[in-house]
């Protein structure tokens, strides 16, 4: 899978993504991450890319222009790889472009299970006030947001979004079966976990755990699940006990 994420802050986003596990990912080829400057695309002598509002109000937004010309940019280097890869008619078009924004569909782990399907996924990360509205209207499928709160960008968001899609993508986690059995993959929030030693300031590890009995360990981890989502997040204990 391969990432494009246009922002205003390449050397940011790269530096959240280049460690651990996204970083071994790209390593061993299973995913592509690039930041592209949109800054690049400007067409003035101080590559300014931002200006004042229409009707007044504070703060500057960030112009269609350099915005369109990133995106043809990444879209043009997309269809050659593509056609240079066999894929002979493939013009790209389909190739999803998510807009981050407080103001877009709160992001989650169906979705990021949903864009982990994808070949190409382009991330737009706005700045300042916000994105000129035309360019939008044109070029991005998808608004997402990371939740009910204003960031100053869209770059942390757009990290959230490339690092729950990576875990999800075949590999990527050394065991893949641990993102299948994790919080929210079946709607449930995940059991308590433990590990060594088996007495830590004067707590033990649950008996059932050291059982060897695969059956009873499953069923208390179910039983686990259900308990502490009840607690937790009543809202998913409500929607998983009415399926
Ligand atoms: N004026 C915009 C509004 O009221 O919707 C907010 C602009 S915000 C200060 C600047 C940029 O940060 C946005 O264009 C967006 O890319 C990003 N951003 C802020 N909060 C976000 C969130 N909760 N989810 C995703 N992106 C967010």
């Amino acid at each position: 899978m391969n990432f494009h994420v246009m922002t205003l802050f390449p050397d940011m986003v790269m530096a959240g993504l280049s460690d651990s596990i996204i970083g071994r990912a790209v390593s061993k080829g299973l995913l592509s991450i690039e930041a592209v400057n949109i800054r690049d695309f400007a067409n003035n002598r101080h590559n300014k890319v931002d200006d004042y509002t229409y009707g007044g109000g504070a703060g500057m937004l960030m112009q269609a222009e350099p915005v369109y010309l990133c995106w043809q940019d990444i879209m043009d280097r997309i269809r050659q790889r593509r056609n240079a890869d066999g894929k002979q008619s493939d013009d790209g078009n389909g190739v999803r472009v998510v807009y981050m924004t407080p103001q877009g569909r709160v992001f989650d782990q169906a979705m990021a299970r949903e864009l982990s399907r994808e070949e190409d996924l382009i991330l737009l990360c706005g700045h300042y006030e916000g994105v000129d509205e035309r360019v939008l209207s044109e070029i991005v499928t998808d608004n997402v947001s990371v939740g009910d709160y204003v960031l100053t960008g869209g770059e942390i968001p757009a990290m959230i979004v490339v690092d729950a899609v990576s875990r999800l993508i075949p590999q990527v986690l050394h065991n893949d079966t641990s993102s299948e059995l994790e919080s929210f993959s079946d709607g449930l929030l995940e059991y308590p976990q433990y590990s060594r030693p088996e007495i830590w300031h004067d707590m033990r590890v649950p008996e059932v755990l050291l059982s060897g009995d695969h059956a009873k360990v499953d069923r208390w981890r179910h039983e686990q699940s259900l308990e502490r989502t009840r607690q937790r997040r009543p809202d998913l204990y409500e929607k998983y006990m009415a399926r």
